[in-house]
């Protein structure tokens, strides 16, 4: 049999289904269909490397990767007709873009003979699997992770070792260096420096972790200024690193003594699989608030303040932190984007959407899921969301996770020279430590765009707005 294996978030050989399927049934031809926006976000700079690793890994196989461009449905039939094919394998995706692409192509290819097969998506189970007693989804992290601990996660598939292939050109294949997924401005070499996407690098990341950190996990993953989380994010969003092969791999690595607790960590990726779950269930959360009463909320359209925010500005210096690592690597530490994040909607009032827009636009790691899902945590519109009055202090968030200010230094080397004690709230520092550091508030580093106390009172009372209480 000849079969086309439409890649997608699923740029690797292991723990592929449609091509493990498909190298079993006969001869292979890998295709991917090339994002269509004008212009480049930090994944796409992360797509682009993944796709050179995984032509050379084609390559060592026998084989090589069709890039095209078009609507998945146009292309992958064209394809199909020009080439002969007998059938077009996939893996599923849960978002509802690509579901409604998969609709299409099934629609208008149903009329083919072709031998069309859709594989489960990359997640621990289907999300059919996991329901409530009255049989619906979960809505609360915890239920779901005792439920989903009580599951056997199936094995991921080993890689196809051989894979031949029947053509051996297409004429409309477009060259990587074509494909107009890196920035022209040039943007992205700072953010090369700090990743090397792709399947091999995603192995090596995981061992390094499981032998450095994954013991420690649990007391170090909230300090931004140490190395104590996996850094596995963009693999995992781009489908670099297969979630149930991670898993079992914790597993092992319990098995054989390198892991004696795995349990924060696997709770963590149980997070990936509850987003996961959740956009599934529930397609709407991308741009709706699930907490319906969060539909009339008085956000603000203050484009000065959200100008300050995306350029590391606002005069928080834990804030402008992780705004300046997302610019320069196209990553933020967990706690930090919390932060952040709860600035933007608590502080300024600024809707979430505008905030997961600039996460998609500017993270590597940016994965719809796990966006969509952290914002409306943040904001307090999901379901099993932080509850909208608890609103993060910057400061004091800085003073117990950045406690000597080495994450603070790293990102704003304009503050380095102030003390610790003063390093989290420069405009509180004396005027002749100030000038001592060499810092001239307002010119080299911004006085704080909001007052904490005035913007704590004037979030609550747009909550309770909204809650109908004023
Ligand atoms: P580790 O701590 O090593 O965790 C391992 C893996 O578990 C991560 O790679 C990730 O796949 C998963 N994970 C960890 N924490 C979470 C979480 N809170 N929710 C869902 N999955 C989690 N993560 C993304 O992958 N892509 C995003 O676009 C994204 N946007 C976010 C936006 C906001 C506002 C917030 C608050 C969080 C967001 N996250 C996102 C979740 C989290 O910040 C990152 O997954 C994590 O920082 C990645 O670093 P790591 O791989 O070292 O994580």
């Amino acid at each position: 049999m000849k079969t086309i294996v439409w890649f997608r978030q699923d740029l690797r050989l292991h723990n592929h289904p449609a091509l493990k399927e498909a190298s079993e049934c006969g001869d292979v031809l890998p295709v991917f269909i090339l994002p269509d926006h004008s212009s480049p976000t930090a994944a796409d700079w992360w797509l682009s490397q993944s796709l050179l690793g995984l032509q050379q890994q084609l390559a060592e196989l026998g084989n090589s990767l069709l890039v095209v461009k078009g609507s998945p449905a146009d292309v992958l039939c064209k394809i199909a007709q020009e080439t002969n094919a007998d059938a077009l394998f996939f893996n599923g995706q849960i978002d509802p873009v690509s579901r409604r692409a998969e609709t299409s192509l099934l629609e208008n290819l149903n009329c083919t003979s072709l031998d069309i097969r859709r594989f489960p998506p990359d997640m621990l189970l289907d999300p059919d699997t996991l329901k409530t007693g009255a049989g619906q989804p979960y809505k609360v992290f915890g239920a779901f992770w005792k439920s989903l601990q009580q599951q056997t996660i199936p094995w991921p598939i080993a890689a196809p070792t051989s894979l031949s292939c029947w053509i051996a050109e297409y004429s409309e294949m477009i060259p990587l260096e074509k494909s107009g997924l890196r920035s022209s401005l040039g943007w992205d070499k700072t953010i090369e420096e700090t990743w090397t996407p792709g399947e091999t690098e995603s192995f090596e990341r995981w061992a390094h972790f499981r032998d450095q950190i994954l013991n420690k996990y649990v007391m170090l993953r909230d300090y931004p200024g140490i190395d104590g989380t996996s850094k596995l994010s963009g693999f995992l969003a781009s489908g670099n690193m297969s979630i149930r092969g991670l898993w079992h791999a914790v597993y092992r690595a319990q098995q054989e003594g390198d892991a004696a607790q795995p349990e924060p960590f696997l709770r963590q990726l149980a997070w990936r699989e509850f987003s996961y779950y959740q956009l599934f269930h529930f397609p709407d959360i991308v741009n709706q608030p699930l907490r319906k009463e969060f539909l009339n909320f008085p956000w603000s359209d203050d484009s000065e303040s959200l100008t300050a925010w995306k350029e590391g500005k606002t005069g928080y210096p834990l804030v402008d932190a992780g705004m300046r690592e997302l610019w320069q690597t196209g990553t933020m530490h967990n706690r930090v984007r919390m932060v952040a994040a709860s600035f933007l909607v608590k502080h300024l009032l600024i809707d979430w959407r505008i905030g997961a827009q600039w996460f998609q636009e500017t993270l590597v790691d940016y994965d719809i899921a796990n966006n969509t899902l952290g914002w409306q945590w943040v904001a307090g519109s999901g379901f099993d969301a932080a509850p909208y009055f608890r609103i993060f202090n910057p400061t004091t968030q800085s003073k117990k996770f950045d406690e000597h200010g080495v994450y603070i230094r790293k990102w704003l080397p304009e503050l380095a020279a102030l003390p610790d004690k003063h390093l989290y709230e420069p405009q509180a520092a004396p005027k002749e430590v100030l000038e001592e550091a060499d810092i001239v508030l307002g010119v080299t580093y911004p006085f704080p765009i909001v007052d904490h106390a005035t913007a704590r009172k004037r979030a609550l009372d747009a909550y309770a707005l909204i809650k109908g209480e004023k």
